[in-house]
This record gives structure tokens, sequence and C-alpha cells, in this order.
């Protein structure tokens, strides 16, 4: 066996009977181990290794990708272009601290690392950057557009977000001046009624109706022709939506819902409606926001039409930190017995979330985080035991951008005794949902390169629609119905990391070092 070299963009090869590169893909044949258990009469488990064999296939060509966002002209839609921006220029501007330069930190696929290996030589760790473990885009390649009720051109609607420092902004003025977001969809009873005085640039009507989902795909295609793409892959980054009631007969079938939307029913939102229009437009389509867009009915017509939907509401701050802390505390024995979080800030996400209907989107989708860790420590808590959990949000204009999120974690340790941790956590809110934005983008479009079949079948297929692979980036991860929600972080990360070295024929990292503990 002669493993082919790896094309002049890779930095590594691997050398296994079970990996193959051609031109155009990477093929693996890969055994997946896992433990069955069962529970016995008697009450005992008995847990059975278990191998499964599966095939992957990774198309190597890297695609021309079109990422469009709803919501373009907002505070992460305007960050993330302009940072894109900087990055692709290469660009340095003076701040007060001295100069700084374009980076993408914050992102796990671009600032973070993997290790490959153990160096033959050294015994020392060998780590590569996690983008080039799999043939990923890159983001400064992005083609980017999108839609806003708001008609501000991107260099105006970066002055009103008030992130970025006035150096920077004014070296990608000119370029993003010209950037203009198309016209979108506005149902009032959706988003709170403080946005009203941005809504200026309107698709005409105030319900669902086939005429948007036909516009939205005809907005995407357009975009894919006018730039040569190879593909778009669209982002929900506009303002978090109140939940949309689920009804029978409207939203709970994907039939039902296509015919809901023909019939303009009320309790189908926008971000909804852009959902459905991706799917049929097989365009990936990911909710960064907290609300139910993916109602059962797009559920079910994502997975009937093979189109990908992630979602739900971008982990930027106070969840990530939660999702760390409390895998951490309830890993190691301690009982968390209550979290309270408050939140202040004073951006146009703070306005929106200021009025009730949109505020308990968000409570519920911070609130279920710690479910899966709680529920996994049998020694800790009892069935149906769960430590008080409380999420408040206010508006505070003066802050801006600069959130605030208060936490103190209280917990019970040995012999009755406690401890109380108290977090503040400041930060620039968009600076840190841009890197994920790009994330989710960059994850995705690999998903739809990557080709799977038992070892035995013939064909080969995709992922399942749902991609629950993103959870790392999204406070409340959608996955398959009826399969598990994984919030904690490090195992999210640990998924992500792992599928990607199964793609290429690489065990798990399973940091046991034994080489440096059996000599
Ligand atoms: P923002 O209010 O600055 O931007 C939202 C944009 O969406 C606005 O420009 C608005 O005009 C536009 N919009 C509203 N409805 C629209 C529609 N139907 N079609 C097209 N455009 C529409 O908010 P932001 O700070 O950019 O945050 C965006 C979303 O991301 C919010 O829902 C927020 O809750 C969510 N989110 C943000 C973070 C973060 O760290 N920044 C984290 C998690 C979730």
């Amino acid at each position: 066996h002669t493993p082919v070299p790896a094309g002049k963009e890779d930095i590594f090869v691997v050398d296994s009977p079970n990996v193959i590169y051609t031109d155009s893909e990477i093929q693996s044949k890969y055994t997946y181990r896992t433990t069955s258990v069962v529970r016995g009469a008697d009450g005992k488990y008995v847990a059975t290794p278990k191998e499964t064999l599966y095939d992957f296939k990774v198309d190597r060509k890297t695609p021309k990708t079109g990422m469009m966002l709803v919501g373009w002209g907002g505070n992460n839609g305007t960050t993330v272009t302009a940072g894109i921006l900087a990055n692709r220029r290469g660009l340095v501007w003076e701040t007060r601290e001295g100069p700084r330069a374009a980076n993408y930190y914050g992102s796990v696929l671009m600032g973070s690392t993997m290790k490959l290996g153990t160096d033959a030589h050294t015994m020392q760790d060998v780590n590569i950057p996690f983008h080039d473990v799999l043939p990923l885009i890159h983001p400064n390649d992005l083609v980017i557009g999108g839609w806003d009720i708001s008609g501000l051109n991107l260099a105006a609607a970066l002055d009103r977000a008030a992130v970025l420092e006035p150096t920077l902004k004014a070296q990608v003025k000119k370029e993003m001046s010209q950037m203009v977001p198309l016209p979108s969809i506005y149902y009032p009873d959706f988003i709170a009624a403080n946005q009203e005085d941005r809504a200026d640039n309107l698709i005409p009507g105030d319900k669902a109706c086939l005429a948007h989902v036909e516009k939205i795909r005809q907005d995407i295609r357009d975009f894919k022709t006018q730039n040569n793409l190879d593909k778009v892959i669209v982002q929900w980054t506009a303002n978090t939506e109140r939940f949309a009631d689920i009804l029978p007969g409207v939203n709970d079938t994907a039939e039902n819902l296509l015919k809901a939307i023909e019939n303009g029913h009320e309790e189908v939102s926008p971000s909804t409606v852009f959902a459905v229009a991706c799917i049929l437009e097989n365009a990936p389509f990911i909710n960064g926001s907290p609300q139910n867009t993916f109602v059962p009915g797009a559920i079910e017509l994502a997975s009937k039409h093979n189109s990908f939907i992630g979602g739900d509401d971008f982990k930027s701050g106070q969840t990530k930190m939660k999702s760390a802390l409390v895998d951490f505390l309830i890993s190691a024995g301690i009982k968390l017995t209550s979290i309270a979080s408050y939140n202040h800030l004073g951006n146009n996400d703070g306005k929106n979330l200021s009025s009730q209907r949109q505020f308990r989107s968000k409570e519920i989708s911070k609130s279920n985080v710690v479910d899966d860790m709680v529920e996994a420590n049998t020694v800790l808590y009892k069935k149906g035991e769960h430590p008080d959990h409380t999420v408040v949000i206010k508006y505070m204009p003066a802050v801006g951008d600069n959130k605030r999120a208060l936490d103190e974690y209280y917990a019970e340790i040995f012999l009755g005794g406690h401890q109380t941790i108290s977090i503040f956590n400041v930060c620039e809110d968009s600076l840190l949902a841009s890197p994920l934005i790009i994330d989710l983008v960059l994850v995705t479009e690999i998903m739809t390169r990557i080709q799977w079949r038992a070892h035995t079948d013939d064909e080969f297929k995709g992922f399942h629609s749902v991609l629950s692979i993103l959870s790392y980036m999204l406070k409340a991860p959608l996955t398959p119905p009826g399969t598990p929600v994984i919030n904690a972080l490090a195992k999210q990360r640990a998924a992500l990391i792992n599928i990607f070295r199964a793609c290429v024929g690489l065990e798990p990292e399973s940091d046991m070092t034994l080489e440096h503990k059996l000599f």
C-alpha cells in the first residue's frame, strides 16, 4: 500500500491502509467503537463493546461559497462582514493601546488547534490548526450578502452598531457603503414593537405567503448567479422573534406548514418562511436566534428534502461559560444547587428583548442548558431533581454592545458545606458572536461535502438533515427528532473534532497518553 500524497493545500497525510486519497476525495474506512448496555433481570448492567464499520468520503474541492445573513444590517451582520473584509485585506488599525491587526480569535476552527498525534522522535504532542484537519473553505473567501428590514447600507449600519474602532471602520467604509441589504419580510407581531421605526426595506405583505417563499428563493438564486457561486449558506441573525404556537393542522407537519403558508396563516413566523425557502432551495439554513423557527413541520420538510438545518441561538457569552462551568462542577462531583444569571445590555438586541414575548424566547433558550449534565449524574441528583435556575435580562442603553453578564453558581460540597462562584463577564457581544457565525458556515459547508455508508451498504448518503454537530456554537442545540441534546461544552467540542478525525481515518482523541505512563 502506498499513500497517495496529500494535495498541496493539506498540511498532513494519513498513512493507513484504511485511508485513500484520490484527486477529488479522501476516503476512509472507520471502525466506530461504542458500548452497548442492557440491564439484566437481576438489575445489573451488562456492557458489551460494539464495533460498527463505516465508510466516509470527503470531497476535497473547496467550493466558492456565499454566506447570506438575514439581519445583515444588525450588529452581528455588520461586525462579521467588517471582520472578514479586514482579514481578507490584512488590515491594521490604530487604537489607544497601539496598532491592532485583523484576526479570527474566538473562532474554534480558525483560532484553536487539534492534537494530530505524538512526534515519533521527541514523543511530544504535534498540534495542528483545527482548520487544517479537513479541506475547509477559508472565511476570507466567503462572498457575503443578505437581507434586512432596515435599508441602511452596511457602512452606515456599522456606525449605527457602534461596535468597531473608528480607525478600522474608516478602512472598510468605502467597500461596505456599496453593500445594501435586500428587502425582507416583516410580520410586526413577531418582533418587538420598538423595532418598527427601522423597518423601511420591506417586501410587501405582512403575513406568510407563497410569494414570500418564492421571492427569498429567487434572491438566493440571483446571489448565486451574480457571484458565480457553487453554494449558498443562509443564517438568521435577525431580531429574536416571539415563539410561534405549535398548532395541529398548521405547523405540525411539512404538508400542513406549506398549506398554512399558502393560506397566509398568522402563526407562521418570518424566520420559518426563510427556513422553508432555504429548504426548498437546498441552501443550508442556520438559526442564530432563540425562537422556535424549526416548528415540527419545518424539521420534517428539511428531512424530506435532505436539506441541512441547524440551530438555535448563538452560544457566545454567558451560556458558553455556563456549559463549561456546570460541566466542570457536576463532573467534579460537586452538587450545584442554583444558578442565578443576570444580564444587561444596551444594543438593539437588548432593546428588542426588553419586550416580554421576545425575552421569553431567550429565557427558554438559556434555561435548558444544564439539563443533560444534571440528568447524567445519578449520584448527586435524584430523578427529576434539578438546580434552581433563573435568567434575567435588562435593557441598559448606556452600555451599548458591551454586554454585562453576572452569574452566581451556588453549590453544596463535602459534609454540607457550600461553594459560591460569582462571575462578572463583560464583552462586546457582537465580537463574540461574529466568529461563531463563521464557524457555523465552515462546519455546515464541509458537512455538505461529507458522505457516509455502513460498510456493507452500496449507497453513500449525507448526515441527517438536522446538523447537531453544530451544537458547540449554539445555546439550544437542535438535534434529530428523538435524539438526545448535548449541552456540555467539552463533549460538543469532542464530537466536532472526532467526527472530523473519523473522516480522515484517525482514532478519536482519547487523552490517555499511555505512551507517557507505561514504560
Ligand atoms: P441587531 O438587532 O443589531 O440586528 C438584527 C437585525 O435584524 C436588525 O438590523 C434588524 O433590522 C433585522 N431584522 C429584524 N427582523 C428582520 C427580518 N424579518 N428580516 C430581515 N432582517 C430583520 O441584533 P444582533 O446583536 O445583531 O443580534 C442578532 C440576533 O442574534 C438576535 O436575535 C440575538 O438575540 C441573537 N444572538 C446574538 C448573540 C450575540 O452575542 N451577539 C448571541 C446569541 C444570539
